[in-house]
């Protein structure tokens, strides 16, 4: 199959002459062409969405709800072959690749579910002679900016409660990445989405960023990213007064209590550090164990470690694929050289990883004797290095762990009950994972807080943010 047609306006697939290669960033090999869109192909986009509003926004929330559960149906039914292309063009193991667009779909499904079921409100009056009503109604055209590290689940977490609320939309994934985008409006497509109401545009990230910030019409622009472009977005809104939703960076802590489950916790700290080699915003950054179980739990966890297999994503039994490029491992490469430089011990891995292929390996890494003033304490470093440190009071653990800008996701592992609710009342984040370091779902409201973002994707407040609520007031005759 071929991507040369990758920008996608009004119900018409088009290439373009200026192209940009995709590859494998397992063997470094070109995977395929998209078309490099910009301005134009934006703005024309955006007036399609416009145009395709008036109607889509008229539809009922059940017809709406028909093409969503279709394309959940077609999505799953082709979910190892999506599997395939994601691995191909992001790296992460095939097993997570398939659970990612299997993840993806739960999205159109529970959107599906809940396009009909905009409620508004009847507010009863303090005046006896009026009527108080809220009606939800679609915000309006949506500008969605995805990243690559989730190919597919960033994309229908937003789109699906934009398109379910009633809004259109226009959609930028990330250059590294824009096959899994394409798949995804094909199957929104071959559902029966109407002309317009999606529209796809692959091309330069700036030129179509600006084109949707300083439109007018674009109502709301819905981003996951880095921090950096995230202000950048906040910033440029401020002239149409836009509304935004954002889901940037994070530095996630795990706290592991002595009254853990020390065989869990090794489990669920790996499986937190290393599913997507690191690549996730909401994935451990600094872990903080405390002394009465430290020997134990470093012990196991390098055990387990030693036990990764890192290597093509496309492979049987590959637990590590490579990252993205090669500015991730020099960023990995300069946490670790820091914390070195600043008294750190390089428990297990440490350097690049070279098994006869050409990408971007390293190996997974694990530091002990960590101090708070290293990089990898305070920067997010989005790769498999692991800082240990430890404390011995949970007040403390608790300071640390909030000692920062970020807000996404934190997490503890504790038996105690009063424990568990204790600290995750106190930690000052969007996320708590208590034994459980999986909180993306469907049904669930996931985001940040601090600079980690504002807005939540998932569950029926994710759907809040692409409806406006009207408050209409009627005086009534004696
Ligand atoms: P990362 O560092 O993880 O790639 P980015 O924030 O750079 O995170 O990228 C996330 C998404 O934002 C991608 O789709 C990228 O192309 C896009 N992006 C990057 N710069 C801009 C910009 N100036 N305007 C709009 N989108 C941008």
């Amino acid at each position: 199959m071929t991507y040369d047609k990758s920008i996608f306006i009004n119900g018409t697939w088009r290439d373009l002459k200026e192209t940009e290669t995709v590859y494998n960033p397992a063997t470094l090999e070109p995977v395929a062409k998209v078309a490099y869109g910009g301005k134009a192909e934006t703005e024309e986009a955006i007036a399609a969405a416009l145009k395709a509003f008036k109607t889509w926004r008229e539809m009922t929330g059940r017809e709406r709800s028909g093409i969503l559960y279709k394309a959940h149906e077609l999505m799953l039914e082709d979910a190892e072959r999506l599997g395939e292309i994601l691995t191909t063009e992001q790296g992460k193991p095939l097993k997570e690749a398939i659970g990612e667009v299997k993840g993806a779909a739960s999205f159109l499904l529970w959107y599906a579910e809940e396009a009909s079921r905009t409620y508004g409100e009847w507010i009863p009056s303090s005046a006896r002679s009026k009527r108080l009503l809220v009606i939800p109604q679609p915000v309006g055209v949506v500008g969605a900016i995805t990243p690559w590290n989730f190919p597919a689940s960033m994309i229908t977490r937003k789109i699906a409660p934009a398109l379910a609320a009633g809004c259109t939309v226009v959609l930028k994934p990330a250059p590294e990445t824009p096959l899994s985008a394409i798949e995804i409006v094909r199957i929104l497509e071959k559902a029966g989405m109407p002309s317009g109401v999606v529209n796809l545009v692959t091309g330069d990230a700036e030129a179509i960023g600006n084109t949707m910030l300083t439109s007018k019409d674009v109502r709301l622009i819905t981003f996951t990213g880095s921090t950096e472009v995230g202000k950048h977005l906040m910033r440029e809104s401020a002239d149409h007064v836009k509304k935004l939703s954002l889901e940037l960076g994070g530095h996630a802590p795990i706290i592991v209590f002595d009254d853990a489950d020390i065989d869990k916790a090794v489990s669920l700290a790996l499986a937190s550090k290393f599913r997507n080699n690191g690549q996730t915003c909401i994935c451990a950054n600094r872990v903080y164990v405390h002394e009465a179980v430290k020997q134990t739990f470093n012990q196991k966890l390098t055990e387990k470690v030693a036990q990764l297999k890192i290597g093509d994503g496309l492979a049987e039994g590959t637990d590590l694929g490579p990252l993205i490029n090669e500015q991730a491992v020099q960023k990995v490469q300069v946490h670790l050289e820091d914390a070195a430089a600043k008294g750190a011990s390089i428990v297990s891995g440490g350097e690049k990883w070279n098994g006869g292929m050409a990408g971007h390996f390293y190996q997974p890494t694990i530091l002990s004797e960590v101090t708070d003033d290293m990089l990898v304490m305070n920067e997010e470093t989005f790769g498999p290095l692991m800082p240990v440190q430890t404390f011995r009071d949970e007040d403390v653990a608790v300071a640390k762990a909030n000692d920062t800008d970020y807000g996404l996701a934190a997490y503890i592992f504790t038996e105690t009950t009063s424990r568990a609710i204790r600290v995750a009342e106190k930690l000052e984040y969007g996320i708590v994972g208590v034994n459980d370091v999986f909180p993306a779902a469907a049904e669930a409201p996931f985001g940040g807080i601090k600079q980690s973002g504002v807005g939540k994707e998932g569950g029926h407040h994710g759907m809040d943010e692409f409806l406006e609520k009207k408050y209409v007031t009627i005086g009534m005759e004696d």
